[in-house]
């Protein structure tokens, strides 16, 4: 997969190119081809001024084989396999350290974006140029994956820029920089406009660094910044892992553990046998279950999803031109911002024009911020915000071909926002409803083409939050389905398909989390202890905080239209433990949430948290009751699994895939799980093992832990993984 093209001047140009796949990846074949490639530079060392390596494909190089990572090994001893994988990347590892010490300058021409194993062929060079071009970008971004740079990049980046720059801009959050953020942080050395002008590049600096050697494997070289020794160094590594146990608070995060271990250890001793230390502390994470769960979950799900599987095949790719939202409130005015950025043109509609333009400022300040921040050009900011029209005038959606509404939460003036515009967009334009939990049957049922209406629900801050959970009413057409998830590609974000209930999938599982705190509030155990748990247990905002922010106010209405539905339906009500502490706090104790002054947590007049309310603890003896801290984790993390097999049961959700990701990114279930399905795969014991567990919770904290019969059946029939019978979409439609 490498082709070899020793010129004239001298200079070998090595191309990557791994025939039949869209990417280079560190798989089988490029373990043969370097290392036959390294000996051969070494044998013909003589007759070369230098050696260059590029790729010939889209991007540089695409990192591991993380096929092979995830990859089952049944009957094989585990100590076997992290024998087997420590060989595999110490050889990997000691043929590009022979490319670092040829003793003639090598070039990486980054041509397309380097990430992982990608960027640390590079770093094995002597002098990285990139090629500044749209998507171009480099990184480690492992630790996102539970894993870490093992292919020498944390060994080397500790080198080249000291042990606190490297761990806290480049390997602990795993982000990918654009090119100039990678030349700031001296992870690129030098740029050039296009990829035409790479190679001629890299010749010239070769011609002029004959005796080119990396900085290690220099005289009298040191870490930038001092040694793990430095008193200072040692100082401010203390400020890095406090920050990291603030970052985590306890969850599961055995990647950031390992990475900062093998960066200091690592820093103690000379290169090789920092290497050898790196690859010891990758094996241990990528043999452990965090990262097996990461990889499947962030990877390949997404993967998945990326990829279109649950999108209608057969209709032809959608580009929204003109967006008409309607309602610029908190939702509506980010969602437009959305949109502008994404480069579609928005009319943002509202009661009146002052609304409008309200709506429309918040963009105004999203984009102050990035032009004080220099993350945009006054040029691109006014053309941003030049494409959100704010009006109150319904004549204005003429053109529009897909509509976001998201005014207030009610059927009637949801009908009625709707029938304002409905002749005046374009016949074909998509009906959409930010709704949180209306049924989109029945929203449907306010306009004529019902099989344009459909849920598209975002999470707030609709700026930051990578989901979309799209909801595909009774009637909704697979045109219309097509069309919207091409428009949340188009808007850079995620989307999951899911049908029609009340909440849907994702408000209904994240339910299920909160009210479970809020039982055991009224079961007398401490909040503070509720809280430890669920930080404990990977949730990013604790339930009792998160339940202030959502409003008590809120989740009491919707529990109660909900109640309301069911009886009508002639159905039972699930009674629950956070009913009436929910009602309470609502009630009597007038505690609503932060927005009403406070709830569980006081408030300072600032808005900020000052501490859990001293009164709670009064009106819910709390402390009363001690349960042990591995069943409070356990009955949110259960409590959020069996509503997501519920959902299954009940066709509101059909992928294994959208669930793993739509609690991922829309609702905070604990990464380290790989998702709400994972967690249930991966539980001691498997599927049996979650069965018992679950009977286990009921038999302690009530009914609603009984493992669903499909669950029960499944393991009973002796099937390991939930996922192994609920594939993809595609096989339920
Ligand atoms: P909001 O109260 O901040 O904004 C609603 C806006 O709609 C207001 O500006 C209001 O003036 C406007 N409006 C009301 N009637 C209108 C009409 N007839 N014509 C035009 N505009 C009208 O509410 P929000 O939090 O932005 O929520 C909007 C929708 O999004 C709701 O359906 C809500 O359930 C849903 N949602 C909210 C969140 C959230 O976290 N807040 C998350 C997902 C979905």
């Amino acid at each position: 997969m490498i082709r070899w093209n020793h010129g004239a001047d001298g200079v070998v140009v090595l191309t990557m190119d791994d025939p039949g796949k869209g990417a280079n990846t560190m798989n089988d074949l490029y373990i043969a081809s370097m290392a036959a490639t390294v000996t051969r530079l070494e044998a013909e060392k003589e007759t070369i001024t230098g050696v260059v390596v590029t790729s010939a494909k889209k991007s540089f190089f695409a990192g591991g084989d993380l096929k092979d990572m995830i990859a089952e090994h049944p009957g094989v001893d585990k100590l076997e396999i992290a024998a087997r994988l420590t060989d595999r990347i110490n050889g990997i590892k000691k043929v590009l350290r022979r490319l670092e010490l040829l003793g003639k300058p090598v070039v990486a021409a980054l041509n397309g974006a380097a990430l992982g194993g990608g960027f640390e062929i590079a770093l094995h060079t002597h002098h990285r140029i990139a090629a500044d071009v749209r998507g171009n970008q480099v990184g480690l971004p492992e630790a996102t994956l539970g894993l870490l740079p093992g292919g020498g990049g944390t060994v080397r980046t500790v080198r080249m820029l000291g042990l606190h720059d490297a761990l806290s801009t480049v390997l602990l959050k795993g982000q990918r920089h654009t090119i100039s953020a990678a030349v700031d942080l001296g992870l690129i050395d030098d740029t050039v406009d296009s990829v035409e002008e790479l190679i001629p590049a890299a010749k010239a600096w070769i011609a002029e660094h004959a005796d080119a050697a990396q900085p290690w494997d220099s005289k009298g070289f040191s870490i930038p910044g001092g040694a793990p020794t430095d008193p200072a160094i040692a100082q401010n590594l203390l400020v890095t892992t406090g920050l990291l146990r603030k970052q985590h608070r306890g969850a599961p995060a055995p990647a950031a553990r390992a990475i900062v271990a093998a960066a200091v250890e690592g820093a103690y001793v000379d290169v090789d046998t920092a290497d050898e230390i790196e690859t010891r502390y990758f094996v241990s994470l990528v043999t452990g279950q965090v990262a097996q769960n990461m990889i499947k979950a962030l990877f390949f799900d997404l993967e998945s999803i990326k990829r279109g599987e649950s999108r209608p095949t057969g209709y032809q790719k959608f580009t929204a031109k003109k967006v008409g939202i309607i309602g610029a409130g908190m939702m509506g005015a980010a969602i437009a911002y959305v949109c502008a950025e994404a480069g579609i043109d928005v009319v943002l509609r509202d009661v009146d024009l002052d609304a409008a333009l309200r709506g429309k400022r918040y963009a105004e300040k999203v984009q102050t911020r990035a032009l004080n921040q220099g993350r945009t050009t006054e040029d691109r900011s006014a053309a941003l915000l030049g494409r959100i029209h704010a009006t109150a005038d319904a004549a204005d959606f003429v053109g529009v071909d897909l509509v976001v509404e998201a005014a207030y939460e009610s059927v009637e003036v949801k009908h009625q926002v709707f029938q304002e515009i409905e002749n005046i967009v374009e016949p074909d334009a998509v009906l959409g409803s930010n709704t949180s939990q209306l049924p989109i049957g029945i929203l449907a049922d306010g306009v004529v083409r019902t099989e344009d209406f459909i849920g598209i629900h975002f999470f707030s801050p609709a700026e930051k939050m990578p989901l979309v959970e799209i909801i595909r009413g009774a009637k909704t057409s697979d045109a219309v389905v097509a069309k919207v998830i091409d428009f949340v590609f188009q808007i850079g974000k995620t989307p999951i398909v899911v049908n029609d209930s009340r909440g849907f999938f994702t408000s209904r599982v994240i339910g299920a989390f909160l009210d479970e705190a809020l039982a055991a509030v009224g079961e007398g155990v401490n909040p503070i202890f509720i809280e430890q748990a669920g930080a404990q247990a990977g949730y990013p905002t604790p339930p009792l905080r998160l339940m202030d922010q959502v409003t008590l106010t809120l989740s009491q209405k919707i529990r109660k239209e909900n109640q309301r539905a069911l009886i009508a339906e002639g159905k039972d009500i699930r009674h629950h433990g956070s009913n009436a502490v929910m009602d309470t706090m609502v009630g009597e104790l007038s505690r609503p949430g932060r927005a009403g002054g406070g709830g569980f947590y006081s408030y300072d007049d600032a808005g900020r948290r000052t501490g859990i309310w001293p009164g709670l603890r009064d009106a819910f003896a709390s402390g009363t009751t001690r349960i042990p801290f591995v069943d409070m984790q356990e009955r949110m993390l259960f409590a959020e699994a069996i509503e997501t097999v519920r959902c299954f049961d009940e066709g509101v959700v059909t992928s294994v895939a959208e669930a793993n990701i739509g609690s991922l990114l829309g609702i905070g279930f604990p990464s380290w799980t790989g998702g709400a399905v994972r967690y249930i795969d991966q539980y001691d014991g498997g599927l049996q093992g979650f069965v018992d567990r679950a009977r286990d919770l009921a038999s302690k904290y009530g009914s609603h832990f009984e493992p669903p019969r499909s669950l029960v059946d499944q393991a009973a029939r002796g099937d390991r993984t939930f996922s192994l019978t609920h594939r993809s979409i595609s096989n339920q439609q």
